[in-house]
């Protein structure tokens, strides 16, 4: 079986003392990729060094709207310079969180709206997260007049109303360990989202699945979050696999 873990942050120091054991859990899972998602500059940095490293490892670079409001004056031009990196096969992760309201919402938008622009310039999908600001990132989104974004949004918050128009946009949505949750409402909005646009994710070292609810999550675990995807649908576990693989591989260019 093989799986792609779409978005971890590997750099937290939850790892610090056993990442090499964690990557052989991917390993031994069957994982064949996993992308190490940057939030602000000095993670983003992080996560290309640690992709240098590690041949399982790819690596994105974004702002997360919560660190906006931390951002320095050359960030921009620095994460800029990081997506020529050959390991860094998207942008992000960028969105609007107006939930926490960390950083001031037209802050969050004016830079959102650089990363889209970048989007296209640079040809590389984005990795998108939003809290309460749905509507916000669509209307942003399709009132622009460009087309030929692409990209995800992870970690889903949306109902199945909004999962139809991010899929109208031609977008992928992820999920992640929350759908193994008991009263989940992502379980029925996953349940919406045909396989062909679906992709999964851990969110490590956040949202670990069931059975390890509770404890660090890591890339492995995945396989809970396909296996969760399979009993809703009806279909093997591989078949998920399979399909979340191939839709990784389109989406972020990688060759596995
Ligand atoms: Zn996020
Ligand atoms: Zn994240």
């Amino acid at each position: 079986m093989k799986l792609v873990d779409t978005h971890a942050h590997l750099y937290f120091e939850q790892y610090r003392n056993d990442l090499t054991q964690v990557l052989l859990n991917a390993r031994q899972a069957g994982l064949e990729a996993l992308i190490n998602i940057g939030i602000d500059l000095d993670t983003s940095k992080m996560c290309a060094e640690m992709a240098e490293a590690h041949s399982i490892m790819y690596a994105a670079a974004g702002i997360h709207p919560h660190d906006v409001a931390s951002i320095k004056e050359n960030d921009l031009e620095e994460i800029a310079a990081l997506l020529e990196h050959p390991k860094v096969v998207a942008i992000g992760e960028v969105g609007l969180d107006f939930y926490r309201d960390i950083s001031a919402p037209e802050d969050q938008r004016k830079i959102f709206k650089i990363f889209l622009d970048w989007s296209l310039e640079y040809e590389m999908p984005l990795i998108i997260h939003t809290r309460e600001a749905e509507e916000d990132i669509l209307k942003l989104i399709s009132s622009r007049k460009k087309k030929g974004w692409r990209g995800v949004f992870h970690c889903f918050p949306g109902d199945e109303e909004m999962a139809k128009a991010v899929l109208d946009l031609g977008f992928y949505i992820s999920f992640t360990g929350n759908i193994t949750f008991k009263k989940s409402s992502s379980y029925r909005v996953m349940k919406s989202v045909p396989l062909e646009r679906l992709l999964i994710e851990t969110d490590s070292p956040f949202l670990t699945p069931v059975p390890f609810r509770g404890k660090r999550n890591e890339p492995a675990y995945v396989q809970y979050v396909a296996q969760s995807i399979a009993n809703a649908k009806g279909v093997s576990v591989e078949s998920v696999a399979e399909r979340t693989t191939l839709n990784a591989m389109n989406l972020f260019g990688l060759s596995l």
